[in-house]
């Protein structure tokens, strides 16, 4: 049970690819996302920014929660890229910025999956 990355719903949470494996996403843990079954189910093969189109060309209650989603994750690789040049390890990484993605997860759950 937990918010789901993409929605916020609590509901049973599964793990989404960002970038579908079958584009060549990988398990890596900038590429997983705990989200809640439907948006797994709904998203299925799509990337991201397609998904979102899909959303919005169907006026989905989701749409501009998921939209506010890309968003920050794009800040938080950008953010990624900075530390990985920086003499910090990703484990100092505060997981304040996990949790502003919409996830309460810590670095460490993500790297078992
Ligand atoms: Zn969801």
């Amino acid at each position: 049970m937990g918010p789901c990355a993409y929605c916020g719903a609590f509901d049973k949470l599964t793990v989404d690819h960002i970038v579908p494996r079958c584009k060549g996403g990988t398990y890596n843990k900038t590429n997983v996302a705990l989200v809640c079954a439907q948006c797994n189910n709904d998203k299925a093969d799509l990337d991201l920014d397609s998904w979102i189109q899909v959303l919005l060309g169907a006026k989905d209650a989701r749409a501009p929660i998921v939209l506010e989603y890309a968003k920050k994750r794009q800040v938080f690789l950008q953010m990624r890229v900075t530390i990985k040049t920086s003499p910090f390890d990703v484990h100092t990484f505060p997981t304040s910025h996990l949790i502003c993605l919409g996830s309460t997860v810590k670095p460490d759950d993500l790297i078992r999956v």
